[in-house]
C-alpha cells in the first residue's frame, strides 16, 4: 500500500510520487554546459552552492516543505535557510542543496526528509519566530566581526571566517524565550504562521499578525544574550540542549 505524503500544503499519493516530483523540479531547471565544481579556497568567505539557483516560488515553497520534515529541523534548519540550488543530471534524481544565510551550503537528504514527519504547529511557530529576529542575529555576528581579533565568546578561539562561527542564545536559550513569549501571548494556538513568504523567494515564513511579530522582536531585542561562538562549542551546546529536551 502507497503511503500518502503531505509536503508543505500539497499532498502526494505515496513517497514515490515525491521522488517523481524533485526530478520533475530537476528537469526545469537548465544545468550549465559543463559544471565547474572546483575545490573550496579557504581564503573566500562563502562557497557558491553546486547547481543552479532555484527560482519558482512554488518549487521554493515545496523544498521549504520538504525540509521541515527533516527530524532536525526546528534544532537546525527553522529560521536559517535562504533558498535552494538544484544540481541535476541525467535521468538520476537530482541533488538539491540549502543555502544557508551565513556559512557552507548543504545537502538536503531527500529521503530523510520524505520519511519524516510534518512540522508540529510548536516547530513551526518556533521557526517564524527565529526568522523573525534573523536581523538581529546577523547584526551580532557583523558587530563582532568588526572587531579586530573576533573570538569565540566561549573558548576564546580566535574567528577567522564566518563559517567558523555560529550565534547563539547564553542563557536562556532561544527556545526558552520563545516558550516564555508563547505562554505571555496566550499560548501556541494564537500563533498563526503566515502561509506565504513576504517580501520574495527568499524570506521565510513568518507570524501572520505582524503585530505579534513586532512585540516578539521587542522581547527578543530585550532578553536575548547573543554571542558568536566557534562550531566546536555551538556543536557541544546544541547537543547538550536536545539531550535535556529528551530527558
Ligand atoms: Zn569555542
Amino acid at each position: 500500500m502507497p503511503i500518502p505524503v503531505t509536503i508543505g500544503d500539497r499532498d502526494f499519493p505515496s513517497k514515490k510520487a515525491v521522488g517523481e516530483h524533485c526530478k520533475e523540479i530537476g528537469r526545469r531547471y537548465p544545468q550549465p554546459e559543463a559544471p565547474e565544481q572546483e575545490p573550496l579556497d579557504d581564503d573566500c568567505m562563502t562557497a557558491e552552492p553546486p547547481g543552479v539557483e532555484v527560482t519558482e516560488a512554488e518549487d521554493i515553497a515545496f523544498l521549504h516543505g520538504l525540509l521541515e520534515r527533516h527530524p532536525n529541523y526546528a534544532q537546525v534548519f527553522a529560521g536559517r535557510v535562504q533558498g535552494f540550488t538544484v544540481l541535476s543530471y541525467g535521468t538520476n534524481y537530482p541533488a538539491f542543496y540549502i543555502v544557508h544565510a551565513t556559512g557552507w551550503p548543504s545537502e538536503l537528504k531527500r529521503m530523510q526528509c520524505i520519511d519524516g514527519k510534518p512540522p508540529t504547529q510548536h516547530a513551526r511557530v518556533k521557526g517564524a519566530l527565529r526568522a523573525a529576529v534573523g536581523d538581529q542575529v546577523t547584526a551580532e555576528r557583523t558587530r563582532v566581526f568588526g572587531q579586530p581579533r573576533p573570538q569565540c565568546e566561549v573558548c576564546s578561539e580566535e574567528l577567522i571566517h564566518h563559517e567558523d562561527a555560529e550565534v547563539d542564545h547564553a542563557d536562556p536559550p532561544f527556545a526558552e524565550l520563545a516558550d516564555a513569549f508563547i505562554a505571555e501571548h496566550g499560548g501556541i494556538e494564537q500563533f498563526e504562521v503566515a502561509p506565504r513568504r513576504r517580501g520574495g523567494p527568499h524570506e521565510v515564513r513568518l507570524l501572520a499578525d505582524e503585530d505579534l511579530e513586532v512585540a516578539w522582536k521587542g522581547f527578543h531585542g530585550e532578553q536575548a544574550m547573543l554571542r558568536v561562538v566557534c562550531k566546536g562549542c555551538h556543536g557541544k551546546r546544541t547537543s547538550e540542549q536536545s539531550k535535556a529536551r529528551r530527558a
